[in-house]
């Protein structure tokens, strides 16, 4: 039972948010069960190109009546629909006994199988299978509409929405949240493009009851029960004062894509180089050669600045085919990242090696830094491979509890640090970052990690260690801002946000962005931490 005051995480999408009561779309009647024909093979056949044009029909309704952005999709839908070879394989079923219903449903399930697996397609293939439902029901008579109120306001409720039923949406449709579905479902794009606020991937509204007062939250990525205006979190945009950010904002990078796109921001090196990416579907060990000759391109390419290369972070989530592991029970706490030095310490020797080799040849200023390191004597084993390897800086990553307490003995032993947050969250709070149930305790905004963080950056800061962020959390603008406050030297974002995280630092100055961790220092929540760093930088927003 949801009470007042509860938050359900979703994603958010849009920037406004809206409060009203919750209408449940009832999940549709179930259709007949698969069944045979008996023998009328041509009436059958009949039967089913008189549904596939009424359908057909109510599509190109549907499409005038949803506006722009849903014609298209209903356009394509149509040309599906009326496919000749589509609508063959469909006479085929009924020739092998199927009734028309049955029989449309099968072609579409093998049409639909054929562009299963395709990230392109996957979200799209609910919308395909929706027209099979569709000529089904007119077969056999079934009404499928939503039964939306007309007047009134309504957040209306579903496990996520088809083409057919974004359609119908009424004027009386304010909000929406679906159960399912991801930021690219078929609800996502057309509540954008209706402005409708929208959260979806919200599991928990799956108990939410019609009539329910509820606040969609889009920019706070939740639904908030009986939610009102002070709890809406609002959205900000950072207006760039100064020419430079107040710390180096670099990129995130994994390939030799990553690295020329990446050339293409504003972004000063490379904060993170990912080479286990180049190697996730390699059944060979790529030689000395090859890794010289990729390393090299791909140093080139990078962004102006220094470029901190990752050596190889297998295990766990990144398995690399061509490094025998060991079958671990739980291989997040298992042999993974440098660990691997166990029985692969000539690969990353191999490694260090080539990179040295990549460095001179392509002229750049290289940084070397081992993952998933857990004591100060993993470090000192790493640094000595890596200072007989090469003239480069090298840094290992903070990404496990165990480490933020032994960086009293790192200094003189590595130059700098990198804190992987997508990590260190994982480890600090117990909670598996693959695991879509546990997303809120992988929060950068959760106050633990915000201790262990300004933790870290003071240590290293003490030890005259260079500090830097590479995990997802360098990402968020705002987010960047307490970083730079708490003391960190520099961030790296994925590349798509080097320009929103640079421009946030560069809107404010030191002083304000140590304000505004001073200011979160106190939270006791996720939500509390954010919201009170929001509320804080929107100084330094338009
Ligand atoms: C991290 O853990 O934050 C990190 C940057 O490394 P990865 O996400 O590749 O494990
Ligand atoms: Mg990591």
């Amino acid at each position: 039972m949801l009470a007042t005051g509860d938050v359900l995480t979703g994603l958010g999408v849009g920037l406004e948010a809206v409060s009203a009561e919750v209408f449940r779309v009832k999940p549709p009647q179930p259709l007949p069960i698969p069944a045979n024909h008996a023998g009328d093979e041509e009436a059958q056949g009949a039967k089913l190109r008189e549904a596939v044009d009424a359908v057909g029909q109510s599509l190109q309704e549907l499409a005038v009546k949803a506006g722009e952005t849903s014609a298209e999709i209903f356009e394509a839908l149509e040309m599906i629909l009326q496919d000749e070879s589509l609508f063959e394989a469909a006479l085929g079923e009924i020739a092998d006994g199927f009734e028309a219903g049955t029989a449309f449903v099968n072609a579409i399930e093998t049409f639909a199988e054929m562009l299963s697996g395709d990230p392109t397609f996957e979200e799209r293939l609910a919308d395909i299978r929706d027209l099979g439902r569709r000529v089904a029901a007119h077969v056999h008579g079934i009404a499928l509409g939503l039964d939306l109120p007309e007047e009134g306001r309504y957040v209306i409720v579903g496990e996520d929405f088809a083409p057919a039923d974004t359609a119908q949406f009424t004027k009386a449709v304010v909000g929406v949240i679906t159960i399912h579905g991801g930021p690219t479902s078929h609800t996502a794009i057309i509540c954008r493009s209706k402005s409708i606020p929208a959260v979806v991937s919200c599991t928990a509204a799956k108990d939410l009851l019609d009539g329910t007062e509820v606040l969609v939250d889009p920019v706070g990525d939740r639904v908030v029960v009986g939610g009102t205006d002070s709890d809406i979190t609002k959205a900000i945009t950072f207006v760039a004062k100064n020419p430079e950010p107040i710390i180096p904002v670099r990129a995130n990078i994994g390939s030799l894509e990553d690295a020329v796109a990446a050339a293409t921001t504003a972004a000063e090196g490379v904060g993170l180089f990912r080479t286990e990416l180049l190697y996730l579907s390699s059944t060979t060990r790529p030689s000395k050669e090859k890794q010289v000759e990729s390393y090299t391109e791909i140093l080139k390419a990078a962004p102006e600045g220094p470029i901190v290369v990752r050596t190889i972070d297998a295990g766990s989530d990144k398995p690399v085919p061509f490094l025998q592991m060991p079958h671990e029970e739980n291989p997040a706490l298992g042999v993974r990242g440098y660990r691997l030095v166990q029985d692969h310490e000539d690969f990353i020797v191999d490694q260090l090696e080539s990179l040295e080799a990549a460095r001179v040849a392509s002229g750049r200023e290289v940084w070397v830094m081992a993952p998933m390191v857990a004591v100060a004597t993993e470090a000192e084993a790493f640094a000595k491979l890596a200072r007989e390897a090469g003239q480069y800086k090298v840094g290992i990553m903070v990404e496990t509890p165990s480490i933020v307490y032994d960086l009293r003995h790192l200094g003189g032993v590595v130059d700098f640090i990198s804190v992987g947050t997508n990590d260190l969250s994982q480890y600090l709070f117990a909670s598996d970052r693959m695991n879509p149930n546990l997303g809120a305790m992988l929060n950068p905004w959760q106050p633990a990690l915000i201790q262990a963080l300004a933790q870290i950056a003071a240590e290293s800061k003490k030890n005259g260690i260079y500090s830097g962020v590479c995990g997802e959390a360098g990402s968020d603008p705002a987010f960047a801002a307490v970083l730079a406050g708490m003391g960190f030297d520099s961030v790296s974002a994925s590349r798509s946000q080097v320009g929103a995280v640079r421009t946030a630092l560069s809107s404010m100055s030191q002083a304000d962005a140590e304000a505004v961790y001073q200011a979160v220092i106190g939270a006791r929540s996720a939500d509390e931490a954010k919201s009170i760093a929001l509320a804080k930088l929107a100084q330094f927003a338009s």
